[in-house]
């Protein structure tokens, strides 16, 4: 088994060691992939490093380095069935789903591929017609780049277009849980011929690899997507050797809903803010804040068509929401759910496991909607990261407000209103990374996606998402040199 790509070449881990991927549909093995030792890491710093310092790479034309980021593109275009196949049986999310992500991916790195030549620096007044001063772009160096089980494809997208296009090497470590998107991805880099040395492949868990990773002297840079707690461990071991560090974590996202919003696109909308992916988005709108003239019709409402949501494998066409990604994971969010209704908070809906028998083998949870929830409970202050929705209820739109961001997280809101004047309001008042009004959960490549608070430091997609992997370097040409004159010996 080859799943590692170091330097070039499709290797084995140096150890030997390999690890089982698992369909969360029915627990049963996908495939086992290579797991990469201490040796197989130093190795591949290494061939970033080489390629870094001596290879083409850098020094590649940016329109050039476009130019294959968009072949990249292309070919996951036309690979698009199976990759999207293989997210879905990997994940547990929908087909359709995994289409959307392929299509996002294609998106993002065709942005990135028209944007690497634009970035090319500016020309600064330096008050004198005998001095050029410039500010030139240039890449970090090596950046290891680490993402999460959720959007495996797509979050490691966000890193690795900019990053490449910047003109830096790369080693990358998918999740261990969802380890298999990426490695097709890595084929098709391959194949676009992508020089050697600058994508290298890592595959194994956080706590060995990922953190072999992150030690390495040689890593200039790293981008860490995931859970609070890892990106923490991660700022702390990017503090020694001073390397620059990007963190996208978690969130616990309020969706606000006034009274005069369109009721039943707002619950519509509530459903999918919280349920799309069986709530395993960290943008998920697990917050519900509703306003009491119609909290108690918008909660039964909702409530109601969460018992209906269809559950089942990803692939058939009729699945609403997949299983839970792990064992491990549901039992985790079953945990808080228990906790929720020792803390007295009121079930609405779901709160188990299905009774479908063939469902049975599968990692599922029905969607479940709490009530009566307060901010001092576990479940609302916590990102579940599961089907859980918490529901709380407001007055006044400052309270409405106090509410939303009464969170250590500041990923994403949104706020549901027919009045634009306090849409606005709102929207400008909320702390959080992403405000949307009206909608919930569309992103664009070229809008900056980020977090406040402990959401994250850093900013992926837009050109805030380049500007990540790019050093700053001013060059001041005195083209008529003369003496200083400050000394006069
Ligand atoms: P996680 O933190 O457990 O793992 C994320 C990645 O880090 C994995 O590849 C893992 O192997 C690796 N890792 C774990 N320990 C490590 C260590 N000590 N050193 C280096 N690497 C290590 O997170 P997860 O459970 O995979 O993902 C869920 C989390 O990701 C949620 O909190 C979610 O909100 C967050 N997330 C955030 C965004 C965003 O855009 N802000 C997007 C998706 C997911």
């Amino acid at each position: 088994m080859k799943n590692l790509f170091i330097d070039g070449m499709w290797t084995a881990s140096s150890s030997g060691a390999t690890s089982d991927t698992v369909n969360p549909f029915d627990g049963s093995v996908l495939t086992t992939v290579s797991e990469a030792s201490t040796i197989d890491v130093d190795r591949a710093v290494n061939a970033g490093r080489v390629a870094f310092d001596t290879g083409p790479w850098p020094r590649t034309p940016a329109i050039e380095r476009g130019r294959i980021l968009a072949q990249v593109a292309d070919l996951l275009g036309q690979e698009r069935e199976s990759i999207a196949t293989t997210e879905s049986l990997d994940t547990g999310k929908t087909l359709k789903e995994g289409r959307l992500d392929v299509d996002d991916v294609v998106a993002v790195l065709r942005y990135y591929a028209a944007l690497a030549d634009k970035h090319a620096g500016r020309v600064v007044d330096a008050g004198s017609h005998t001095v050029t001063s410039r500010i030139v772009s240039e890449p970090v160096g090596v950046c290891a780049l680490i993402a999460p089980w959720n959007y495996p494809l797509l979050q490691m997208a966000w890193k690795l277009a900019p990053a490449l296009a910047a003109g830096n090497t790369v080693v990358i470590k998918p999740s261990e849980v969802t380890p298999l998107s990426t490695i097709a991805l890595v084929r098709l880099l391959e194949r676009a011929q992508i020089p050697a040395g600058v994508v290298n492949l890592l595959l194994g868990a956080g706590d060995s690899v990922g953190a072999a990773m992150v030690a390495h002297p040689d890593v200039d840079l790293i981008s860490f997507t995931g859970g609070l707690a890892t990106g923490e461990k991660i700022m702390a071991a990017a503090a020694r050797g001073v390397r620059r560090v990007a963190l996208e974590l978690g969130g616990k996202n309020p969706n606000v809903v006034f009274a005069d919003t369109d009721f039943d696109i707002a619950v519509d909308h509530a459903l999918t803010a919280a349920f799309l992916h069986s709530g395993q988005v960290c943008s998920a709108g697990s917050r519900l804040i509703v306003q009491e003239e119609i909290h108690d019709s918008f909660v039964a409402a909702l409530a109601a068509r969460a018992d209906r949501i269809r559950l089942g494998s990803g692939l058939d066409p009729q699945t609403e929401c997949g299983p839970l990604v792990s064992a491990e994971h549901r039992a985790k969010v079953e945990a808080y759910i228990q906790g929720a209704l020792a803390e007295g908070a009121r079930l609405l809906a779901g709160g188990g496991r299905p009774e479908e028998p063939e469902l049975a083998k599968g990692f599922f949870l029905r969607p479940t909607v709490f009530t009566g929830c307060t901010r001092d409970m576990t479940v609302v202050r916590d990102e579940v990261f599961g089907p859980v929705l918490t529901v709380e209820r407001f007055s006044t739109e400052q309270e409405a407000i106090r509410i939303a961001n009464d969170t250590d997280y500041g990923l994403a809101g949104a706020v549901w209103t027919t009045d634009a004047g306090r849409a606005q309001r709102v929207a400008g008042a909320l702390r959080h990374g992403t405000v949307w009004i009206n909608d919930y959960h569309p992103y664009l490549p070229q809008a900056e996606w980020g977090g406040f608070g402990k959401s994250g430091i850093g900013r992926e997609l837009g050109p805030s998402g380049l500007e990540e992997y790019q050093e700053m370097k001013h060059i001041y040409h005195n083209v008529l040199p003369e003496p200083a004159r400050w000394f006069a010996g």
